[in-house]
């Protein structure tokens, strides 16, 4: 579940250079403290911190290893992220994200 994400270094590596960092600046930013060698990418609002409020990963070319091998939150199978959505977002954010997703489907209705 994202918030949980494990990273290995060469995952730190690719991260920071694609956000403009160093690598220890993105740790120090960006992962919780390693326990027994593991790294975690902290979790914001009990979520990933790197999922976009349009639900899409905001960095989804250099995202961890750890993510590409399972569905996540921008493919077309939503299973994981509905499941997750219900598991860790409190109702009011859970809706207003609704609210704009039916917003959107909308506009692009509008705009076909
Ligand atoms: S794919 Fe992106 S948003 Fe999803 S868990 Fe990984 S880093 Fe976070």
């Amino acid at each position: 579940m994202a918030g949980f994400v494990e990273v290995s270094m060469r995952d730190v590596r690719r991260l920071a250079k694609h956000l403009g960092m160093t690598a220890p600046e993105f740790e120090k930013k960006h992962l919780v403290s390693r326990r027994a060698g593991r790294r975690r990418i902290k979790s914001y609002d009990e979520t990933c911190q790197f999922l976009g409020e349009d639900r899409r990963c905001t960095v989804y070319d250099a995202r961890p290893t750890h993510c590409r091998g399972y569905v996540c939150w921008d493919q077309p199978d939503r299973t994981v992220y509905e499941f997750a959505s219900m598991a860790v977002l409190p109702l009011r954010k859970l809706r207003r994200l609704e609210r704009l997703e039916r917003q959107e489907a909308s506009r692009r209705s509008a705009r076909s």
